[in-house]
Parts: structure tokens; sequence; C-alpha cells
């Protein structure tokens, strides 16, 4: 019997605590560096990890969590699923082909980990894919921490997962399924196993988020075949099956009612979970590792609680091991790196080193009893009761709020007013905001905090840029105009640097794609907003042109989704508060004269619960808190919103009820499918469909975006058609949109003539 798992967490930040693996990466990427540099930094990050986990107490130290890039593609390299076009390379060439494309070699699709920011490969497979061990990582991983004296627990995407998460390749036949290759990839994992076993591995953890959502009969079947089968393999380690971001649901009954020894489960996301779990019967046979402290979220844990949780288990199982909800993956690296933060919200706060450290308060608690820890419970009762820094005036606000705060008249009225007010050509033109951010616009931003460069100049670089954004945009010929952010460093931490109730952090990076970090800010009190924020760079955008301007803002569902969220009072309230917020500066700039706000949600479909029973309360804050922030204006002042990342299925229900007068939507990559959704459920208001894929550099003719307009016009009436690009162009560079957006107007001037 291989020992107990006890304190431990499901996996670790790799980036490194100052970004060391980012800057390594891009020096090789640049060719300033070779593998060898690459390698090294790599093994100091995995050792530092290793090392600090085992010095902070825990008794299973997670391993095989480090990665160049991302642990799909690792675990897609691993068993050789690499599509026909990045073959013939070599295998680190190959690895960041797959990340980052090359010349004339796209990469694979990225997109979101579950509801998180995080980003991942899809892996593409075909039916032609043959698994089999093609690297040996896992494994060497493992030795090379032995070799420190510290022996491991590897992590690995589960099959299921890892199938549910890739996709057919371009050119597969029409019924294929990433499942149907459950087979061959049981056959590479069982090898994998049996090398693992042969090294010693006492346990390996496979994770298997995607059971924490609503699953087909077929795939729960997949599900129990799987394990059956792995467990019943002669030479293979302890196997933990770990199930994450929400509760298990009747994945749980199924991997109980196989031979893997340990379940790992998330009881901080759905407060169900432990019901669940005391209630299957077959866990009195399993280890089971109580997920309590929270692995995506910023604060202190109440300790004395996650004991509780805890004991009420220790009866259903065999054994009980603690660990994070998650991978620490999601969390920065160290609360002490950080200077600046106001002492009180600080004393909140715990980041992945604080969290192992609450890990493993938590395990001793319950060997040892509470009395070995009494010192670490008592601060934690006192840090956990310090509430969010409450402000009066907002809670009075809120509380005044009627349902009329959340309503604009019909839209047939609404729109009647704008059309006069207007005057827009049908299939009108416009962009999402953004602009390519070009060196000169960087500099000034860093200069200014810097203080390199004063308010005055900096003001003056800004208006310069925007003119010229203007005045370009007027040349093309576009109906609606931007201003261009140049003004803004990321669309959430722009605004939350703006609002009280928001904290920055100074070193609190993130992963969200290979060497992409981001640090979000952490929504801590109750929001306001002290000034004005972006009045006066659309007012001074709008003065330059006759053409209308949109003013420009982040929604409230996209400031929390982008955020550290208070726990401390529901969401919703949250939401009420960023948009009541957002409602005065909606009003500012309509008071200044803007006749169209834009309110962007790309994270809409982002925050989406996994399971259908909690997406309904989530749709309904979602869209009151929109329609509070926006909802204050009068009928002839146009209200848009933009969503992007393409799956808007499960959405389209919620893209009718935010009420906004017109909605961009992605779309160029799926063929106007969205469009044929909308018009399935009667969606009465205006849609701006993307027609040209900002995703890529490539730039799109005329006749390719005619095409799609017209398939549009076969959907919508081209009164409430507009024409604009997928997303925000502030990745592109000039070269690439001006050409791009000269055929657009082109594009629409011809699809005027034919409607
Ligand atoms: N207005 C934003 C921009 O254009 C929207 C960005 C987004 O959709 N993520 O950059
Ligand atoms: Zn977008």
């Amino acid at each position: 019997m291989n020992p107990d798992i006890g304190a431990t967490v499901l996996g670790y930040p790799r980036i490194g605590p100052r970004r060391e693996l980012k800057k390594a990466l891009e020096s090789y990427w640049a060719g300033s560096t070779g593998v060898a540099e690459l390698e090294a930094t790599a093994a100091a990050l995995r050792r530092s990890t290793w090392e600090s986990l085992r010095a902070s107490g825990l008794d299973s130290v997670p391993g095989n969590t480090f990665s160049f890039y991302d642990h799909l593609l690792d675990t897609a390299q691993l068993f050789d699923a690499v599509p026909e076009r990045y073959r013939g390379l070599s295998t680190v060439d190959s690895y960041f082909a797959m990340a980052r494309g090359r010349p004339g070699l796209s990469p694979l699709e990225l997109t979101k980990w579950f509801d998180t920011n995080y980003h991942y490969l899809v892996p593409e497979l075909s039916p032609g894919t043959r698994f089999r061990l093609a690297t040996d990582k896992p494994l060497a991983e493992y030795r090379e921490a032995a070799g420190l004296g510290i022996s491991t627990r590897p992590v690995l995407p589960g099959p299921l997962t890892f199938l549910l998460l890739a996709k057919p390749s371009p050119g597969s036949p029409a019924g294929f399924r990433t499942l149907d290759l459950l087979d061959g990839l049981l056959d590479a994992y069982a090898e994998l196993l049996g090398l693992l076993a042969a090294e010693g591995v006492a346990w390996v953890q496979l994770d298997e988020p995607a059971f924490v959502a609503d699953r087909t009969p077929e795939e729960l079947r997949a599900l129990a075949s799987a394990y059956t089968r792995l467990s019943a393999l002669r030479a293979r380690p302890s196997i933990l099956v770990a199930g994450y971001f929400g509760r298990l649901g009747d994945a749980l009954g199924v991997l109980a009612g196989t031979g893997v020894e340990g379940l790992a489960v998330d009881l901080v996301s759905d407060e169900r979970a432990l019901t669940e779990l005391t209630a299957e019967r077959r866990l009195r046979d399993k280890t089971v590792v109580a997920g309590l402290v929270d692995g995506r979220n910023v604060w202190r844990t109440d300790l004395r609680a996650a004991v509780r949780t805890a004991a009420a288990l220790l009866g259903s199982v065999r054994d009980l091991g603690v660990s994070t909800s998650c991978s620490l993956l999601h969390v920065p690296y160290d609360l002490d790196a950080e200077r600046g933060l106001d002492p009180v919200v600080r004393q909140r706060l715990a980041f992945a080193e604080q969290k192992v450290a609450e890990v493993v308060t938590i395990a001793r608690a319950l060997r040892e009893g509470a009395d070995a820890v009494a010192g670490e419970l008592a601060h934690a009762d006192e840090v956990t009761r310090l509430a969010g820094r409450r402000d009066d005036q907002v809670r009075a606000r809120i509380s005044a709020l009627r349902p009329e705060h959340r309503r604009r008249p019909g839209f047939g009225r609404r729109a009647a007013a704008q059309r006069e007010r207007l005057r827009l050509p049908d299939l009108a033109t416009t962009t999402i905001g953004s602009f390519p951010q070009t060196p000169e616009v960087r500099a000034a931003r860093a200069g200014l905090r810097a203080g390199r460069i004063d308010e005055a100049r900096y003001t003056a670089a800004m208006r310069a840029e925007m003119e010229r954004v203007v005045r370009l945009q007027e040349d093309i010929g576009l109906d609606v105009l931007v201003h261009g952010e140049p003004e803004r460093n990321d669309m959430v931490q722009y605004f939350a640097e703006r609002l009280d109730g928001f904290a920055a952090t100074e070193h609190g990076w993130v992963q969200s794609y290979g060497s992409r970090c981001v640090r979000p800010p952490i929504l801590h009190g109750d929001v306001s907003r002290p000034r004005p924020i972006t009045v006066e760079w659309s007012t001074y955008a709008q003065s330059l042109t006759d053409r209308p301007v949109k003013g420009m803002l982040t929604g409230p569902v996209t400031m929390l989704a982008w955020s550290f969220v208070r726990t401390d009072q529901p969401l919703a309230e949250t939401a009420d508060q960023v948009a009541l917020a957002l409602r005065d500066e909606v009003a500012d700039l309509e008071r200044a004269g803007l006749r169209i706000v834009q309110v962007d949600e790309p994270a809409l479909r982002e925050l989406l619960p996994p399971r259908q029973d909690r997406q309904q309360e989530y749709v309904d804050w979602g869209i009151a808190a929109f329609r509070l922030a926006t909802a204050g204006v009068s009928d002839a002042t146009q209200i848009h919103t933009h969503l992007c990342y393409s799956e808007f299925g499960d959405v389209i229900m919620a893209i009718d009820a935010l009420d906004a007068d017109v909605t961009s939507l992605e779309a160029a990559r799926s063929n106007m499918e969205v469009l044929r959704d909308l018009a399935a459920i009667g969606f009465g208001r205006a849609v701006g469909p993307g027609v040209y894929d900002i995703h890529s550099p490539r730039v799109p003719d005329s006749e390719e975006m005619r095409k799609a307009l017209a398939a549009a016009v076969a959907v919508l009436p081209a009164e409430r058609l507009w024409v604009n690009p997928d997303c925000g162009l502030k990745t592109r560079r000039y070269p690439e949109i001006e050409p791009a957006l000269r055929a657009l107007v082109e594009a629409a001037h011809a699809a005027r003539q034919e409607s």
C-alpha cells in the first residue's frame, strides 16, 4: 500500500516568481539564447518549486506541473498527437510551432481552460491519430526531483478530459468524434503508468475537470470503462483522479465504482459537493483529497470552517487528504513580494505560497488536533472576519434600485429615435474599439508611469494619436468612429485603476497563455467612481469629427471575470456596484454629447458555470448588471455591446436579454452561424457579425467580406445589420488593418447596392 497523500496541492504556478520563464522563452524565441539556457531556467524553476513545496511541509509534492507553454500541449506531444503539418521538425521546434505557428504554419487553436482566464492549446486529432509515448517528460521530471531527494506525484490531464478538450482536425470525416480514440489513448496511458511504476512512483494524478460539467450518459460510460481499465493494470502507481472547478455529480459515483485509489474533489466552488461526497458509500475504500483552499481566488481561508468540513468527511472515506480546490496556477506566487498594498486588504490575502501553508495547517489540525495549530486558527478567524471596505453611499443607492432602473422602452421606439438622430445607412460600418498600439503609444504610457514625461505631454501624445486614428477612419470611410483606446493598457485594469474598491498588485502575475501573463486587479471593497474616467478622451475624439464617435466602456461581468473578486457578498451585489459606477460614466458620456456608448462584455460566455443548474442564476445577475449600467440613457442614445469567443450557443438567450441596441459578435470563423441562432429565437435588435478575423495577420479582400455579408443579409434585414471586424484591433499592425478596413467599407457599399 502506498503512503497516504496527506497535505498536498493539485498544481503550482510555473512562470517563475519574477516571470523568469517568460523572459527565458522570449529571449529564446528572439534567437538571443539557445535551448541550453532555456533548459537551465526551467530546471532551476522546477527545483525551487519542489524544494519550496517540500519545505512548506506538504506530504505529497505534485510533479510534471512544469510546462514550457501549456500542459495540454505537453500531453499532445507526450502521446504523439502531433498533426501532420508539424512533423519533420525537431521536438522543440514542433512544440513551439504548435504553440505559436511559424511562417506558413498555423499554430493550434488557443482557447479558455474551463471558466478560467488560462488558455490551453487545443489538440487536433483525426481517425488516423496513433498514440504512442513520444517523450518521457513526466518520467524525466520525476527522476529530476528524485535526484534532489523529493519523490513527486506526477500530474497529467486524464484521458477523457484530454479527448473532450481536443477537436477533430480539419478534414476529419463528418461522424468522427475525438472520443472514438479512447482505446488507443488508454494503451498509451497504460504504457506510461507501467514505466512510472517501474521508476518507483507511488501516486499519479489524472485531472478530469471535464466531468464537473454536464456530461452525456455515453461520456460517463467512457469514464467508467477508462478507469476500470486503467485501475485493472497490474503494474501501475496508485491513481488519484482530480475533478475541479465544480462538483463531480454523476461522475463521482462512476469513479467511485472503479478501482482507482483516490479522488481529489473541489469543496470550494459548489457548496453541494460535501453532501454529494458523504452520500457516496463507496468512498469508504478510497482516499479522498479534499480541496478546501480556494485555488482560484486570493483570499485567506476560513481555516476553522475548512477543518470542520474535513472532519465531516472523516467517517465517510478510507483516508482523507487535504489540498487546494484546483491547481494554484491561477493565483500569483507570493504575497510577501507585494509592497504597496493597503495593510487591511493585505491581511485578508493569500497567494500560492500562503495557500500552501494553509493546506499544511488544516492537515495538522486533522492529524494532531486543533490545539496544535491554535495560533494559526485564531489568526485566520481574525483576518477572515475583516470585511471589505463599506461605502454607505453606494449601499444606499443599491438598496434604492427599482426594476425600472434596468429597463428601457421597447426597441422599436428606441430604434426610431436613434435613426432620426444618427442618420446612418443600412449596413453601417464601425470597428470594435481599439486600434493598433504603436511603439510611440506604449512609450508614452510607460513614460508617464515612470515619471519621464508629465501629464501635459502625455495628454498631448494621446490626443495626437486619437486625432490620427479619427482622421484615418474618416479617410477609410467608416460610419461610426472610435477613439482607438491608446490610453488603455488593458480593458479591465484601466477601469480597475480608476475605481475605488479595486487594488492593483506589483508582482501578482498569473499565466494567461504561454509567456503571456496578466495581473488581475483585486476587487476587495465596495466599488465607486471617484471621478469620470473616459469622458475627456471620448469628448475630445468626438470634437474632431461630425461622425458619431462611440464611448467605450468595459461591462460589469467582464470587470468581475478578469479580476479576483470578493467572496464576502454575493457576486450579484458586487456586479451591481460596478454597474452603478458604469451607469454614471454612461450618463456623463451622454451629457457630454456622445450619441453612442459601447459597453463590452467579451467575458459573458466565459463566466458561464459548467453545470446547467447554475447557469440561470449567473445569467440573471449578469444581465441585470449590464442593464443597470446601460438603461439610464434616453431613447436616442444608442447602446452597443461586444462579445467574443465564438461559441455563443449557450448564451443566445442572454444576448437577447442584454437589450443592447447593437451587438457586435465574433463570427468570421464560424460562417455567420451565430446569426442563424439569433434569428431562430426571433432576435429583434441590430447585430454586427464580425466579417474580418482579426486573430490572424491575414488581410481579407472585399469579395470575401461581401460574401459574408450576403450570408448575413439572407438571415437578418440589412437595416438591422452592422459591418465590423470580429474584435478590437490592438494586437494587429497598421499595414494589416488599413487595407482590411478599406476592403470592409468597400464590401459594405457593395452589399448596400445589392440589398
Ligand atoms: N473595445 C475593446 C477593444 O476593441 C474590446 C476588446 C475585447 O473584445 N476583448 O479592444
Ligand atoms: Zn472581442
